[in-house]
């Protein structure tokens, strides 16, 4: 993993163990569960795979909510004004343009064109965070429009999470065009803010 700076390191506790993985803000355990197991039609090394994403995903939620403490009491993906209107005008734009959403959700089925991202669960919560929730139902995991409905800033979180997923592992460079192409400002920034705190 390229973006651990030490310093978050060596806070936090990593993993627990429950039915579903998540990151808990008050003890800052990052929680691996079992839910990665649920994907179908997967092979071990595949789910192995899935796992190991998870796994990055969470941690991207913990350093999200370390550096936002070191800067002001809020996870850092919300907390920086710039950061926060570039990822939201895409959601905006996403939620006002019915034919991406169809083919975001078109995208989804087993035989879409987003289904080995999907498989390997990288980019579902950015999906997911980019539509409100919308997609949820229609994809095989991330969070629906409840979970964003009751706190805004949880949409930021999630996109930030997956991208860091994606940019901390070698060999997602195709994944990450694939997300600059119908995202290119959220991308470059959330680029720019990882290398400005320690990323590579
Ligand atoms: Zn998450």
């Amino acid at each position: 993993m390229k973006f651990v700076r030490p310093k978050y390191a060596r806070r936090g506790k990593l993993p627990g163990s429950d039915d579903l993985s998540g990151y808990d803000t008050g003890n800052q355990t990052v929680r691996i569960g079992e839910d990665y197991a649920h994907l179908r039609g997967v092979t071990d090394k595949e789910k192995y795979e899935d796992l190991l994403a998870t796994i990055r995903h969470e941690i991207g939620h913990f350093l999200d909510d370390q550096i936002g403490e070191d800067l002001g009491k809020n996870t850092f993906a919300s907390y920086l004004g710039r950061l926060k209107g570039v990822i939201q005008d895409d959601i905006d734009r996403t939620r006002g343009d019915e034919a991406l959403f169809q083919r975001l959700k078109d995208g989804f089925g087993l035989d879409g064109e987003f289904w080995e991202y999907i498989l390997d669960t990288r980019v579902t919560d950015f999906f997911c965070a980019m539509t409100g929730g919308r997609l949820h139902s229609f994809a095989v995991k991330g969070h629906g429009e409840k979970y964003f409905a009751e706190r805004p800033h949880r949409a930021h979180v999630e996109i930030f999470a997956d991208f860091f997923s994606l940019y901390s592992t070698k060999g997602n460079d195709d994944k990450i065009d694939f997300l600059r192409k119908l995202y290119p400002d959220t991308i470059a920034e959330l680029g720019k803010f990882i290398k400005l705190h320690g990323g590579v």
